[in-house]
């Protein structure tokens, strides 16, 4: 079978054996998988010591191909969707709710790679991170499952609860890539007051198709970072009410600039941070999908496995949105 693997510096589509079912778990035929922003950094600053660890794609959407499980949830031939990393749950991390820096969740993984013809996941990410899909969403809509599940992750993180009227509650999304525009969608159905703003005018003018349009005299009581540059905490500063919270939900390349001490401190500014999902977040993630209750149609752009490169590309140069690698 066929699966892409980092080889000095490009991305190159290998073939190797198909996973074997020699543990519990299940294989799963991968119908496609969505190309995500953390790929895309894994790629940049990918080098000749670090490239072999680097597992590529995890947005995955597949068949269950075969299965030998105590989960009794799932049978061969069902639709799924999934998350990559699951926790213990027993360690100190777990029980603080730091599930993303738990070691077993960043030790768990898929096997061999999320852009890959068959993968194989294990009797836990059965329990926790894998879910059935409606099938009246396309294949790239369902996998927005994972990174759906990012987003409510920083959501939650920011105080809002899921089923309770947060209107009176006003959040600002600095970048409305796929993932800022994913947020602003989740913020919506978590019936906080979002609003969207970004440099360029075609990805300002999404935020204001999706009801988030940017007013430059308000002031917002919690800021989401989806941009990978560190002028964005200037602007957030800019906009942050005293008090406020400041959600970094991004890496940037030129780290610490911008970090203003006395700013933060005499503001009273929150800085919390937000980075993978956990499993209930995945599960709300599913529900919100499944329910078209977030609607995520029309974003991705499709490529095949062997033009995996080209999405990259397209990706890094801005000529896309959402890449979706349909294998
Ligand atoms: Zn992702
Ligand atoms: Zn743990």
């Amino acid at each position: 079978m066929k699966y892409a693997k980092l080889k000095n510096g490009k991305i190159e589509i290998l073939t190797c054996k198909k996973p074997k079912l020699d543990s519990k778990g299940a294989i799963i035929k991968v119908l496609g998988c969505g190309l995500c922003g953390s790929d895309l950094v894994k790629i940049k600053h990918a080098n000749k010591n670090n490239e072999d660890k680097i597992i590529l794609g995890h947005e995955v959407v597949g068949i269950i191909d075969e299965i030998n499980s105590d989960i009794t949830t799932f049978k061969i031939g069902d639709i799924i969707a999934l998350g990559h990393h699951y926790p213990c749950f027993k360690c100190e991390f777990c029980k603080n709710e730091s599930y993303s820096m738990c070691k077993t969740f960043k030790k768990s993984n898929i096997y061999p790679a999320g852009f890959a013809q068959y993968i194989k996941v294990d009797d836990n990410h059965l329990k926790y991170t894998v879910y059935k899909m409606n099938p009246t969403l396309k294949d790239d809509e369902k996998a927005f499952l994972e990174p759906l599940s990012c987003c409510i992750r920083a959501i939650k993180r920011a105080g809002f609860k899921y089923g309770i009227d947060n209107s009176k509650s006003s959040a600002l999304v600095i970048g409305v890539g796929s993932i800022g525009l994913l947020m602003l969608k989740g913020l919506k159905a978590f019936k906080v007051n979002a609003f969207g703003l970004d440099i360029s005018k075609e990805r300002q003018e999404l935020a204001n198709k999706e009801g988030c349009n940017f007013i430059k005299n308000n002031k917002y009581d919690t800021i989401f970072l989806t941009a990978g540059n560190s002028k964005t905490i200037e602007t957030a500063l800019e906009y942050i009410i005293d008090g406020g919270k400041i959600i970094v939900f991004s890496s940037v390349e030129d780290d610490l600039s911008g970090f203003s001490n006395n700013e933060i401190y005499y503001r009273e500014l929150s800085i919390i941070s937000s980075y993978s999902p956990s499993p209930s977040d995945i599960k709300l993630s599913a529900k919100l999908l499944n329910e078209n209750i977030v609607k995520v149609n029309n974003l991705s752009t499709y490529y095949s496995l062997d033009n995996l490169a080209y999405a990259v590309d397209d990706s890094f140069k801005n000529k896309i949105f959402k890449a979706y690698i349909k294998i």
